[in-house]
């Protein structure tokens, strides 16, 4: 069978994906080839978020297929990376429709609610029976949360009260629960707590006029005496370090959405080169337009070499914060080269939309800067290397 990958893994990686893996991705592929790609650029210039494939996504059964499957229930890691790098070849945005889901809100599940929570809830999730959303971040606080998380919980017999505000919050206006990370005023702790998004209390704004991620639905949230019963608090979050553990999870999905992206715009920026002709020939043919493709493809290479060997070595129980923080920093460092320069290989064409290399270029911008800046993330590496924090003077 062909590869997958012909043009952007020049070294092969997907070679080290199983038969059934490939079939999956192969069956994603076509998803967004037939249903998504005719509907790109509309949705792009209405920001309209393609909630319509959540319904065929959850008939893939990217994430619970049995044939995938490890004892524990289990995706492989590689798989995991490559689904997001599939993704995000085609549209990022549409990638957090999925990743918003079936990783964010999950993960979080997964990791923060007691047995009997998940065995409630992993299945209606993984299927996107109950949707949610992932809302940590806040108006005044977005690098420094952990230590300036403002929203408060107060505990009311077997509910709680909720109030404070969240921003940026990806996929909520499309969801039925929302997490919110609050701090409990009795013991000064974080927790979290999933939310109906109709409860009385709780409004939505969409954040609108924004210059990335345009498919996705980012809104702020206010929150005003929202009750929540005990029942919905997730009952293995109980400090920060619960937080970094999931954020451990998560960030190596960000390298792959990041190694996915740049190939997305290579693949354009070439298959656009060898057809627009200038002085005669295909502006492909010419050393300087080589010189950036070159360069994107060997981003490409890179970055895909980085998050392989994370995603074994978390296949391998290896889990530190400086693996996955050096990983999303450096791989969402050269996505913002990488589609620059295809950027720039397309000419003024380059900035209309259905040339494909527009989007990843704006939409580069808003993965640079969630799940941890450049700057955070460096100094979560600076301190790992070090062994001094620098994060305060
Ligand atoms: C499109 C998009 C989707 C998002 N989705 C979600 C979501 O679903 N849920 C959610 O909870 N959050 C979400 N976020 C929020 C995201 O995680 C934050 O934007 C991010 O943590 C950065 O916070 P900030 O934007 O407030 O920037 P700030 O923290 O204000 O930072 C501004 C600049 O200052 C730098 N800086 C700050 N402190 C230091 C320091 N000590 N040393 C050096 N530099 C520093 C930063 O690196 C950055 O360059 C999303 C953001 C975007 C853009």
């Amino acid at each position: 069978m062909s590869a997958l990958y012909p043009v952007s893994d020049l070294y092969g990686f997907e070679e080290l994906l199983t038969g059934p893996e490939l079939a999956k991705l192969r069956s994603l592929r076509e998803l967004l080839d037939t249903e998504l790609r005719p509907v790109l650029a509309d949705h792009w210039e209405r920001a309209a978020s393609p909630i319509h494939l959540r319904e065929p996504l959850r008939d893939l059964r990217l994430a619970d297929d049995p044939a995938l499957l490890d004892g524990e229930g289990n995706v492989r890691e590689l798989y995991r990376g490559f689904r997001n790098f599939e993704f995000s070849r085609t549209d990022i945005g549409t990638g957090m429709l999925y990743h918003g889901q079936v990783a964010m809100f999950r993960e979080l599940v997964r990791q923060g609610g007691s047995d009997a929570q998940v065995a409630a809830w992993d299945d209606d999730i993984v299927s996107f029976r109950m949707t949610g959303a992932f809302a940590l971040t806040e108006p005044d606080h977005g690098s420094d949360i952990a230590r300036g998380l403002e929203t408060t919980a107060r505990r009311d017999g077997d509910r709680w009260i909720l109030d404070g505000r969240k921003r940026w919050i990806g996929n909520v206006a499309h969801s039925e629960f929302v997490a919110v990370f609050a701090r409990d005023v009795a013991d000064g702790e974080v927790k979290v707590f999933l939310t109906r998004t109709d409860a009385r209390g709780l409004t939505l704004t969409t954040i609108e006029r924004k210059a990335a991620l345009r498919l996705v639905t980012n809104s702020d949230i206010d929150l005003v005496g929202v009750e929540v019963p005990e029942s919905h608090r997730l009952q293995r979050i109980a400090s920060f370090a619960d937080v970094s553990a999931l954020f451990r999870t998560l960030r190596p999905d960000v390298a792959w959405i990041a190694a996915g992206a740049q190939a997305g715009a290579y693949e354009a920026a070439l298959a656009y080169a060898l057809n627009r002709e200038q002085f005669g020939r295909p502006i492909a043919g010419f050393q300087l337009v080589q010189d950036k493709l070159v360069r994107m493809l060997g981003n490409v290479t890179a970055s895909l070499a980085m998050a392989v060997r994370l995603s074994e070595r978390r296949q391998q129980g290896v889990q530190r914060d400086e693996d996955s923080a050096l990983a999303k920093l450096w791989v969402a460092d050269r996505l913002r080269e990488t589609v620059a320069w295809a950027r720039e290989v397309v000419g003024g064409n380059g900035i209309v939309i259905d040339n494909e290399v527009a989007r990843f270029f704006t939409d580069a911008e808003a993965v640079y800067t969630y799940e941890g800046t450049r700057e955070m993330n460096t100094l979560i590496v600076g301190r790992a290397v070090t062994g001094l924090s620098a994060f305060v003077r």
